[in-house]
């Protein structure tokens, strides 16, 4: 007998994890409840680098102009010696622009901007955060998760078809699942202040003593506000003092300047570096996404995007799933996702120990997110021998083509949206894909309705590539092997076009 269910999805947590989550689970008519335990919305700078492959997610989800209006390009650093002469460095590794790559360098921007702009694209699509809103306890059924919420309106019992854990590193629901979170505190205990300071220019990366680990700081304007974030590292142990007036006296002792104030804080917090990684994502309906699957130093600037990337990836198979595609579907979360986050891990512990300093200062393509990719994961299907071009489970480029008319267009403009994307060879036999729902058949070649004159698809003559909602090349096919089409898209498609089944 089916359960009754309240809703298809209840999500807790309302960081960049969940609300990426609810934006793609919104503009796929999924029912579903996002849930914060805060009064209000969190305030702080945290992750302020989104890295090229979120500014592609974030172009998908119809934010990607306003987040990059609201922030801005990362300075350059100045690096100071001890007779206070600097030198300036450039921190971004120089990459070239090309079709395939619209978004290459890092962008900046606080945590709270970001987030304030993907709850004002939830809006939009019908939908908000419930603050004040705390999870106290669940209990998983078989096809259902019946959650306990507290709010000032009281205690309420709520049956959800799946709840989602984006509940943050101290994730209450992984620790209640019994889901061991293995790893390592990496020893390094560090400072991060959002302040209004007086004293140096907005126009630099300022950074004290780099490597010395007892005397370092490094103090940057906070693109798209009046103020800037000091990170440093301190003491293992002991109580730490957040207030203005002794973060000015631990900025006076570290650079030997009087000249700089601090007139007020408006977030702080000191944390303790840890490198850890959920054994698993997944039991029976209930994930963990984020933070709350792994957690690593933010060197590099790699949390708030692999928090992203994991909801940008559950999403459209939950709600495949919801929809009628089968549900082992959901299993190749976890067997994509938690790779991605133990490279992660390694390369922001490499880093932090290569001694670059709190923040992450360096930024280069391995940080980029760019080459994160599923080969060898049980979606992604070469058919085809192929010796160039894209593979399943690469992302798949950008691309600059032409419609029929003559018009320029772009191979993401055509991805933009919930559907997965067929690009068939013109010059091969047209499969009979017609109709099916949430699929979108490109034919490209000559004569047909786009071109691709300089081959930036790298789409063989008599080849086709399936694209996932997410962007990744699911499979490469022959266009002649029809059968092995439909079986592939039988697995991920959802069976109906009404709304969502619920499970
Ligand atoms: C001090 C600090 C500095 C950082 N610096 C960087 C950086 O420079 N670059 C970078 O990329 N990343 C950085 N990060 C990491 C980045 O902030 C996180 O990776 C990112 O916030 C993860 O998003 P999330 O949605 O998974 O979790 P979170 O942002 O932690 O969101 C979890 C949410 O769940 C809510 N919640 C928890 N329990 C419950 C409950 N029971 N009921 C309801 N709601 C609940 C919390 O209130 C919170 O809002 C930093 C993190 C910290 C702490």
């Amino acid at each position: 007998m089916k359960e009754r269910i309240d809703i298809d999805v209840l999500i807790c947590g309302a960081g960049a994890a969940g609300l990426t989550l609810a934006i793609e689970l919104a503009r796929r008519g999924v029912s579903f409840r996002i849930v914060d335990r805060l009064e209000r919305p969190f305030g702080g700078s945290r992750g302020k680098g989104i890295q090229p492959r979120t500014q592609e997610i974030f172009e998908d989800l119809g934010i990607i102009d306003r987040v990059m209006a609201a922030g801005g390009t990362y300075p350059s650093m100045r690096e100071y010696g001890a007779d206070g002469s600097y030198v300036v460095k450039n921190m971004l590794e120089a990459q070239a622009p090309s079709p395939g790559v619209p978004y290459f360098i890092p962008l900046m921007i606080p945590q709270f901007l970001t987030e304030g702009i993907m709850r004002e694209r939830l809006s939009e699509l019908g939908h908000h955060v419930e603050f004040g809103c705390r999870l106290l306890d669940f209990e998983p059924g078989t096809n259902s998760v019946t959650a306990r919420l507290v709010s000032a309106q009281g205690e309420e019992q709520i049956r959800a078809g799946y709840l989602i854990g984006a509940d943050g590193g101290r994730s209450s629901i992984r620790s209640a699942l019994g889901i061991d979170f293995p790893g390592k505190t990496l020893g390094v205990r560090a400072i991060v202040a959002d302040v209004d300071l007086s004293g140096l220019d907005r126009d630099a990366w300022h950074q004290f003593n780099d490597g010395d680990m007892e005397r370092m700081v490094a103090i940057c304007s906070l693109a798209g506000t009046d103020l800037f974030q000091i990170q440093a590292p301190i003491a293992p142990d002991g109580d730490s003092d957040l207030s203005a007036d002794a973060l000015e006296r631990m900025v006076a002792e570290r650079t030997g300047r009087s000249d700089i104030k601090i007139h007020s804080v408006s977030w702080a917090s000191a944390y303790a570096m840890n490198a850890r990684l959920a054994d698993q994502y997944r039991v029976g309906n209930v994930f963990l996404t984020g933070d709350a699957a792994h957690i690593h130093p933010p060197t590099g600037g790699q949390g708030l995007n692999t928090a992203v990337q994991d909801a940008y990836n559950l999403a459209w198979k939950l709600a495949a799933v919801l929809a009628g595609a089968p549900g082992d579907l959901l299993d190749t979360y976890g067997e994509e996702r938690r790779p991605v986050a133990a490279n992660v891990l390694g390369l922001s512990t490499s880093l932090l120990q290569g001694q670059r300093g709190p923040g992450g200062m360096r930024r280069g393509r391995d940080t980029h997110q760019l080459d994160i990719g599923y080969a060898g994961a049980s979606l992604s299907q070469d058919a085809t021998e192929r010796t160039s071009g894209p593979r399943a489970g690469d992302r798949m480029p950008d691309a600059f083509l032409t419609g029929a008319a003559g018009q320029p267009r772009r191979l993401f403009d055509l991805l933009t949206g919930p559907h997965w994307t067929l690009l068939e060879s013109a010059s091969g036999y047209r499969p009979d894909t017609a109709a099916r729902a949430g699929l979108r058949v490109v034919t490209v070649g000559e004569g047909a309705e786009l071109s691709d004159p300089s081959n930036q698809l790298g789409l063989p003559a008599g080849g086709c590539l399936l694209i996932r909602p997410d962007g990744y090349v699911g499979a490469t096919f022959s266009t002649v092997n029809t059968e092995a089409i439909s079986r592939y898209l039988a697995k991920v498609l959802p069976t109906t076009t009404s709304e969502p089944a619920r499970a």
